[in-house]
């Protein structure tokens, strides 16, 4: 991703792409002290662009490490990305870290907060899960209690353990890994929130330890101007055999059927394939 032509926006300024980098002794490299978002434009809109600015602003918040740069300026600087690449669709990438220069130990005050924006091309994030539903692995790491980090945030620190539950997934030919919480409770994909259906109703874990992420949500408004009843609430694994459909909300993999979990399968059903189909409406809208 690192040596190509185009323009990537750094500390308030466009850049050119190959030019992007930051110095080794950089602090977030070290102690995760970065915070993330992920967004897509559709036609030269990003969906819900100023709450994924908004919710960078409180990643950083909950981390201690205020944004440097106003929502306003978050919003005028993705969208200089995209003009400058002459992209209408794009996964838009927004960083914010602590750099180089005074600290090198774990505290960091003094080192200044930078942000970047990227952004590439990228298609179907599960490939052809679309149509025959994605296979999901189970993955042995628990998603962490708020009382152990600050479970909310799009932290980088909270990904090492998806990391390494996406790679084992992928190992055993799987396109994904669903964790549970560290209650023991269905929690989330590793980039990615869940949803399940029963008897015509939906099923979805609350969001105590997890992203609320912004598909969830809009996704859950969905099913609700359709009078489809949403139980968002604890998830026993006992479960699962009883569900008829599950599928994954995410900004990269949108809405994707999922085929099967560890031994238990689901069909693509009705409902699953009209969220699929009405959110690809909506945010080309
Ligand atoms: N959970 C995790 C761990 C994620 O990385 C993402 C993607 N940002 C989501 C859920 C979904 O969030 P959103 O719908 O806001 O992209």
């Amino acid at each position: 991703y690192d040596d190509r032509d185009g323009k990537i926006w750094m500390d308030g300024k466009l850049i050119e792409w190959r030019d992007a980098n930051v110095h080794l002794l950089t602090h977030g490299l070290h102690y995760a002290s970065s915070v993330f978002e992920g967004e897509r434009a559709y036609n030269g809109k990003i969906f819900e662009s100023v709450k994924h600015s908004e919710r960078l602003h409180a990643s950083g918040g909950m981390m201690d490490m205020p944004i440097p740069y106003s929502v306003e300026e978050i919003e005028k600087a993705k969208y200089d990305v995209l003009k400058a690449n002459g992209w209408d669709d794009a996964y838009v990438r927004v960083i914010a870290w602590r750099g180089s220069g005074e600290d090198m130990g774990v505290a960091s005050n003094r080192n200044a907060v930078r942000m970047a924006v990227a952004a590439w091309e990228w298609g179907a994030y599960y490939g052809d899960a679309k149509m025959k539903g994605a296979k999901l692995d189970i993955s042995k790491w628990k998603r962490p209690s708020p009382e152990t980090i600050p479970s909310h945030a799009k932290a980088a620190g909270l990904y090492m353990i998806c990391t390494m539950s996406k790679h084992e997934a992928e190992a055993k030919g799987c396109s994904d890994a669903m964790m549970f919480d560290y209650r023991g409770y269905v929690a989330e994909a590793t980039g990615a929130n869940i949803f399940f259906v029963k008897d015509g109703e939906v099923h979805t874990p609350l969001p105590d330890c997890f992203l609320n992420g912004i598909t969830r949500q809009t996704v859950i408004g969905m099913l609700k101007d359709r009078q489809i009843k949403v139980h968002e609430r604890h998830i026993m694994p006992d479960e699962l055999e009883g569900f008829e459909q599950c599928w994954l909300t995410g900004t990269a993999a949108e809405v994707t059927p999922v085929g099967q979990i560890g031994d238990y399968n689901f069909e693509v059903g009705a409902l699953t394939r009209d969220m699929s189909e009405s959110y690809e409406a909506l945010v080309r809208r």
